[in-house]
């Protein structure tokens, strides 16, 4: 499967163990909507090695969602999002993003 910007964000850079999922994820929510109006979350999340005991963060999913109602909830570490138009992705492939509006370079 190819991967377009990163290594598997739930694979220990260390030894290389799998991890099963993030002890902890949280949501970032880009302050400016892109030029089509949608908003960018990026999951990150929080993992652990069982292996070696190595911690790292990574990107988990980013979803950009358009259209006038997007919701977002956040409990028991579960997310929703709710929006006229939606992309969403849970295999931890990031989807390309248009951030001409947010001056980011790399
Ligand atoms: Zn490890």
């Amino acid at each position: 499967m190819p991967r377009k910007s990163q290594k598997e964000p739930d694979v220990c850079p260390k030894c290389g163990t799998k991890v099963d999922k993030p002890i902890k994820t949280w949501q970032l929510v880009s302050p400016l909507p892109d030029a089509n109006g949608r908003i960018t979350i990026t999951i990150m999340g929080s993992y652990e090695c069982p292996n070696c005991g190595y911690k790292w963060r990574a990107v988990v999913s980013k979803i950009k969602a358009g259209g006038s109602s997007v919701e977002i909830e956040g409990k028991k570490g579960e997310k929703k999002v709710i929006g006229n138009e939606k992309e969403e992705r849970e295999e931890g492939e990031i989807i390309e993003l248009d951030l001409s509006d947010l001056d980011e370079e790399e």
